[in-house]
C-alpha cells in the first residue's frame, strides 16, 4: 500500500476544510427524512427535536453541563497555549463558508455558552460506505498507524446531510465521506518539549476507529462542534475525508484497572489520547489538564485526554508533531 507523508496529508486537509464546510447555497428542498417531514425553511426547536441526542457523559453530575457549555469561539488563540483555549496555527478566518448562524438555535450568545442537547446530529440512514480498517505496528522506536479513514465499527451518518432539509437548512455542508489512506509514522517514547507548538489544521491525531482528528476549530476558526453539525456517530466530512472534531463516547471504553480511561487515539507528536475519565474514573474538566490538555501520572507518562468541552481533544502539541 503505498504510504501517504504526514505532511502532504495535513496540506491536503488544510484544502479540503476550507471546501468542506462551503456553504455555497446548497438548497434544502422539502423532504422526508428519518422519522419526520421537514420544510426547507423549518428550523425552530420542535423540528429539530428528532436529531437530538442524549450522552452518557451528560447525564452524571461528573464533569461540564451539557446545557451550558463554554462556547469556544474566543478562545483560539495564534500566539500562546492557555488551559480550556486552542493554540492553532491558523488564524480564525470569519469569512470562510461554514454554518448559517443566524439558523442555530443552541448556541447562546448572551452567555457564551451551548447546549449540546440541543443540539441536532444526522441520523443513521441508508449510507453504507466500505469497511474502515485500522493498522498498528510497533518496530524500533517507531509506532505506524494506517487508516482508510472509515470507521472501523461501522457507524456513520447518513451522508451527504443534502437529503435532510431541516440540518443542511444550518450547516450546508455538502460532503460525503469517502476512504482515504492516511499513514502515522510516530515515536513510541516521544519527548516533552518544554514550549508547546501550535496545532494546524487537518489531521491532528488517529482514533482507534481509524478515523482521523480534526482540531477544535471550524474553517472559520469558531467552536466546530458548537457550530457544526455531525452525524449521531460524532463524525463529519471535509468534501469526502470524515473526521472527529470531538472523540464519540462510545470509543471511551474498556477503562484501565483504576478507571482511568483507554487509549482511543496518536496525536502527530506520539503521545497517546485517552478518554474522558481520570484515575478513579471520575469525568476529567480543561481544569485538570494543562495547557495541551494533557497530564502525567503514574506509569502512564505524559498524555492527552479528551473532553466534553472546547478545545475537546488537544489545545497544543506538547511534543514535535510528525
Ligand atoms: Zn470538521
Ligand atoms: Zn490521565
Amino acid at each position: 500500500m503505498p504510504v501517504r507523508p504526514l505532511r502532504f496529508a495535513s496540506t491536503l486537509g488544510l484544502g479540503v476544510l476550507a471546501a468542506a464546510c462551503a456553504g455555497n447555497n446548497v438548497t434544502a428542498t422539502p423532504t422526508t427524512t428519518g422519522g419526520t417531514t421537514t420544510g426547507g425553511t423549518t428550523t425552530g426547536s420542535d423540528a429539530l427535536a428528532p436529531y437530538y441526542l442524549t450522552f452518557a457523559l451528560c447525564a452524571d453530575s461528573q464533569g461540564p453541563d451539557c446545557t451550558k457549555l463554554r462556547l469556544g469561539d474566543t478562545q483560539l488563540s495564534t500566539t500562546a497555549a492557555g488551559v480550556g483555549r486552542l493554540f492553532s496555527c491558523n488564524a480564525a478566518n470569519p469569512g470562510a463558508p461554514g454554518s448559517i448562524r443566524a439558523r442555530i438555535t443552541w448556541i447562546d450568545d448572551a452567555t457564551s455558552t451551548w447546549n449540546l442537547l440541543r443540539k441536532p446530529f444526522l441520523p443513521s440512514g441508508t449510507f453504507a460506505p466500505a469497511s474502515g480498517s485500522y493498522t498498528l505496528q510497533e518496530a524500533n522506536g517507531t509506532r505506524t498507524i494506517q487508516v482508510n479513514n472509515l470507521p472501523v465499527d461501522g457507524r456513520i451518518g447518513d451522508w451527504p446531510m443534502s437529503r435532510y432539509a431541516a440540518l443542511t437548512a444550518i450547516d450546508p455542508n455538502p460532503g460525503t465521506p469517502a476512504a482515504r489512506s492516511y499513514s502515522f509514522t510516530l515515536p513510541v517514547a516521544p519527548t516533552v518539549n518544554v514550549t508547546p507548538t501550535c496545532v494546524s489544521l487537518g489531521a491532528i491525531g488517529v482514533t482507534t476507529n481509524g478515523v482521523v482528528i480534526y482540531n477544535a476549530a471550524d474553517a472559520r476558526g469558531n467552536d466546530a462542534v458548537a457550530h457544526e453539525i455531525v452525524d449521531a456517530h460524532g463524525g463529519h466530512p471535509a468534501q469526502t475525508d470524515y473526521h472527529y472534531h470531538f472523540v464519540p463516547e462510545r470509543l471511551d471504553r474498556a477503562p484501565l484497572a483504576d478507571g482511568h480511561s483507554a487509549v482511543i487515539g496518536y496525536i502527530r507528536d506520539g503521545f497517546a489520547i485517552y478518554g474522558y475519565k481520570g484515575v478513579g474514573g471520575g469525568e476529567l474538566r480543561n481544569t485538570d489538564l494543562d495547557e495541551c490538555h494533557g497530564h502525567s501520572h503514574g506509569t502512564l507518562g505524559y498524555h492527552y485526554h479528551a473532553t466534553i468541552e472546547y478545545p475537546y481533544t488537544i489545545g497544543c502539541y506538547r511534543g514535535t508533531p510528525r
